[in-house]
This record gives C-alpha cells, sequence and structure tokens, in this order.
C-alpha cells in the first residue's frame, strides 16, 4: 500500500490556521522551528522536543516531531552551543522537522491540553478566565458534592500521579478552575473568578500561602502529567487529515 504524505509547508500553513497562532502573545516562535526533509509520512508527538525524544524519533524513523515544548525561548541563551546544539545536530543531521505549539495548543477548544483534560477528568466546561482565556472554568458533575479531597484524588487517578493538595481538604468544591503546565501564578485570576478549587501542573512557594489565605484549594497535578493530552489529540488529527502515520512517545518526567 502506498503512503500517504504531506508537504512539510503544506502542514505548517494548515497548523497557522487550525491553532489560531496569530491570537496569541507567547514566549517561542509557534509553528516550524526546525526545517527537516519535505515530504512527512511519520510523525512523532511528545510533550517535550528533549535529546530523548528526538532519539527514539530518530529510531522510529520520524519525518517530523510535534511538540508543546519546542525551542527559542525568549530570554534563553541565543548561542549554539551545549544542549541546543546537541539537540540541533540531531535533527539536522537527521533532516527531521521540529513543530512546536505552545499557547496555541494549551488554548484550542478541543484539541487543547485544557480541553483534553476537561475530556479526561468528566468536567463540564462553563467558561474561561484569565488572559487570552488561557484559563478554564467547569463543574464534576458526576459528583453531587465534592470536596477538595475528592477532586484530588480524582485527578490524581485520572493522570496516574499523586497530586499537592493545598488548603482545606474537606471544603465544598463547585465551580473547577484549570490550567495546564506552570499556571501557578493564575491563582489570583481564577480566585477572582469565582473557583473554588484551582488546578495546574507545577506549584511554587507563594502558591501555597495564596491558597490558604484565599480559601481557594490548589492542586498541582504535574506539568508533564497535564500537557500529555493536547499534542496526542493534535497528532491524531493530523494523522487522520493526512493520512499519515502518526505516534505519541512519552519521556516520563517526574515534575
Ligand atoms: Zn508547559
Amino acid at each position: 500500500m502506498l503512503r500517504k504524505s504531506v508537504e512539510r509547508n503544506v502542514l505548517a500553513q494548515f497548523l497557522v490556521n487550525e491553532l489560531q497562532v496569530a491570537r496569541f502573545r507567547d514566549y517561542c516562535p509557534n509553528g516550524l522551528q526546525v526545517e527537516g526533509r519535505r515530504e512527512i509520512k511519520r510523525i512523532i508527538s511528545g510533550v517535550t522536543a528533549c535529546q530523548a525524544l528526538l532519539d527514539e524519533a530518530v529510531r522510529l524513523q520520524a519525518d517530523a516531531i510535534l511538540v508543546h515544548h519546542g525551542y527559542f525561548w525568549r530570554g534563553e541563551d541565543m548561542r549554539v552551543v551545549g544542549q541546543k546544539f546537541q539537540r540541533l545536530k540531531t535533527l539536522i543531521t537527521n533532516d527531521i522537522s521540529l513543530f512546536a505549539y505552545h499557547l496555541p495548543l494549551d488554548s484550542h477548544p478541543i484539541m487543547g491540553n485544557n480541553a483534553q483534560l476537561a475530556k479526561l477528568f468528566g468536567f463540564e466546561v462553563t467558561g474561561r478566565f484569565g488572559e487570552d482565556d488561557l484559563g478554564w472554568l467547569g463543574t464534576w458533575t458526576a459528583m453531587a458534592t465534592a470536596s477538595a479531597a475528592d477532586v484530588a484524588a480524582h485527578i490524581s487517578n485520572r493522570l496516574g500521579r499523586e497530586a499537592i493538595l493545598i488548603g482545606d481538604i474537606d471544603q465544598a468544591v463547585t465551580t473547577i478552575a484549570w490550567c495546564s503546565g506552570a499556571a501557578q501564578n493564575m491563582l489570583n485570576a481564577a480566585i477572582e473568578a469565582g473557583a473554588s478549587i484551582f488546578v495546574s501542573g507545577e506549584i511554587s512557594e507563594p502558591t501555597v500561602h495564596l491558597a490558604r489565605e484565599s480559601k481557594v484549594a490548589y492542586l498541582a497535578c504535574g506539568h508533564h502529567a497535564s500537557e500529555r493530552y493536547g499534542v496526542q489529540a493534535l497528532g491524531q488529527f493530523i494523522a487522520e487529515q493526512f493520512g499519515i502515520e502518526h505516534q505519541f512517545v512519552d519521556i516520563a518526567n517526574p515534575v
């Protein structure tokens, strides 16, 4: 059977539109970050374009890699040395393209990380909040009366990772707010939006005090764990659109 393929720049343009890339003021370029071979038949997706993911993509003979965390972050050392050199060398030597989508992939209403978390957790989405509407609001209708501890146990179970809950564990939860990744700084915005608990990936020392003093619980469920789903959904969507192969590779990360 003849395998189908998509031309690299056709895929890049398709994703600019699909993910509404121009809408976001981001900390990195979104789209094709490193140019590889023209014809793409096999795409590997992963959370972060770390060396282990690149090595696996080489082993699997991928034509392109699709990630949430790519390269060239604002403020980083611009020199091509050390870790960055090794990663770029691997991509260029093997003629593999790197496509990266950060905020557009958090935000997308169907394939985004937060939409996918709602699906995974069984939450009913009721609204959005915060800058660029990156925060999501919803309810957990499966539980008539849920406590913060119930929500924490449910999310830990779905993600296969123990989440850190800060605040009163018996506190009744009505509105749940969430934002994948390192969105702990959105706790204030979640409080203003009327959330009873805010769920994100990471946690910082000041987050603990704000959660305790505001009486809005905070749940840190893992940066990596909360961002595994958007890129998988996007990879699957691309595979279906163009009839190409897609495989998600999970490089485990405890944070
Ligand atoms: Zn992230």
